[in-house]
């Protein structure tokens, strides 16, 4: 490696250039209104990669490669996650998604992959204390994230207590997840802004974001937001051995989990699963980006591990985005 005195000073400077962006840009769309589009972000992280690859020493610990989220705003209350919530690395084509499973396969044994669509809404992180939800924050930097209790109790798709008719309720349950406005309420949402003569939101993932951080939890409660789960943090009293087995659980326990996760045997299967959604990809009511593939067994999940920044047990499938062209004017955000 290039020792870190003979990077050239425009490797350099384009590097800082790159980090501070990234940087901006990742807090401006956490708050739900981003000035540049998903694909040039992508853009940008990818130069930086391979800027990084090429000279190693600009790896820091700061570096937007190597972290999850964005640094969280002073406007809510800060919450320390229970165990650290994580961003997902990402396949753009057939090769690096067979890549990632012939690194996982060489590693573990992989019997069952857990295929998920990939929702485009806001990573939320629910805590249940005997049963009862007692907070609700947003992602943040990953460690520690915004308190937004009382906005998620306004969600109806949330319980505030789980059900107990199946299985008693564990004494500790964390459960992550994606909170989204559904697309005929992305309609109404912008059609009564305009009619107040207010901008509309460029999309329904800045509408959901937008509308969860709200100070006044009124407002989020009149946006019909919902929420599905897709994974557990913190856990005591109960045990998993496998994903979608916490999956019925959560189910079981009344949690909004998604109906059309499949567990499949092979990569083909999974290369099949994508087909399907890259043809039906607005069949579901939300928006999605991709497909999540999981290694189902946790055990073998532990065992791989993570990063800094993202499990190696997942892969997030990444569709070509719909548009491409969004500029800084097609972009208004509404409050
Ligand atoms: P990500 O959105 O690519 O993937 C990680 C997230 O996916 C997880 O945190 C989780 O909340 C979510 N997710 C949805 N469905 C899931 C499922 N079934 N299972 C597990 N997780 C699921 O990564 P990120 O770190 O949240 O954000 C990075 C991406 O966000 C970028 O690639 C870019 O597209 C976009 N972004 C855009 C801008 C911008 O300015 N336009 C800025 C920052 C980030």
């Amino acid at each position: 490696p290039t020792p870190a005195d003979d990077i050239p000073a425009d490797v350099r400077e384009r590097h800082a250039r790159l980090s501070q962006d990234l940087d901006d840009h990742s807090y401006r769309y956490y708050l739900g209104s981003p000035i540049v589009s998903d694909a040039e972000y992508d853009r940008m992280m990818a130069e930086l990669r391979e800027l990084e690859d090429r000279y190693p020493s600009l790896v820091t610990p700061d570096s937007p490669t190597q972290k999850a989220g964005a640094p969280i705003s002073n406007e809510f209350a800060p919450v320390e996650h229970l165990e650290r919530m994580q961003s997902l690395d990402n396949a753009f084509d057939d090769e690096q998604l067979t890549a990632w499973a012939h690194r996982v396969g060489a590693e573990v044994p992989v019997e069952a992959f857990l295929c998920e669509l990939k929702i485009d809404g806001l990573a939320v992180d629910l805590v249940y204390e005997k049963g009862r939800l007692v907070r609700a924050a947003t992602r943040g930097d990953g460690r520690v994230g915004e308190d937004i209790t009382l906005n998620i109790r306004t969600i109806d798709a949330v319980p505030l207590r789980l059900d107990e008719s199946v299985h008693p309720a564990p004494e500790l349950l964390e459960v992550r997840g994606e909170v989204f406005l559904p697309a005929t309420a992305f309609e109404e949402l912008n059609a009564r802004l305009a009619d107040e003569g207010k901008p509309p939101f460029a999309n329904p993932r800045n509408a959901a974001a937008g509308s969860l951080r709200q100070k006044d939890p009124r407002v989020t409660a009149s946006r019909p937001l919902s929420m599905l789960v897709h994974g557990v943090g913190a856990h005591r009293g109960v045990a998993f051995t496998h994903q979608s087995q916490s999956y019925e659980m959560l189910a079981a326990w009344g949690l909004p989990v998604s109906d059309r996760t499949r567990v499949v045997s092979s990569l083909d299967e999974v290369r099949a699963y994508i087909a399907h959604y890259a043809e039906h990809r607005h069949d579901p009511e939300y928006e999605i980006d991709g497909v999540v593939v999981k290694v189902d067994d946790v055990a073998l999940q532990r065992r791989l591990g993570s990063t800094s920044r993202a499990p190696r047990w997942a892969i997030a499938y990444k569709y070509p985005p719909e548009e491409v062209t969004t500029t800084l004017l097609d972009i208004k955000t509404s409050v």
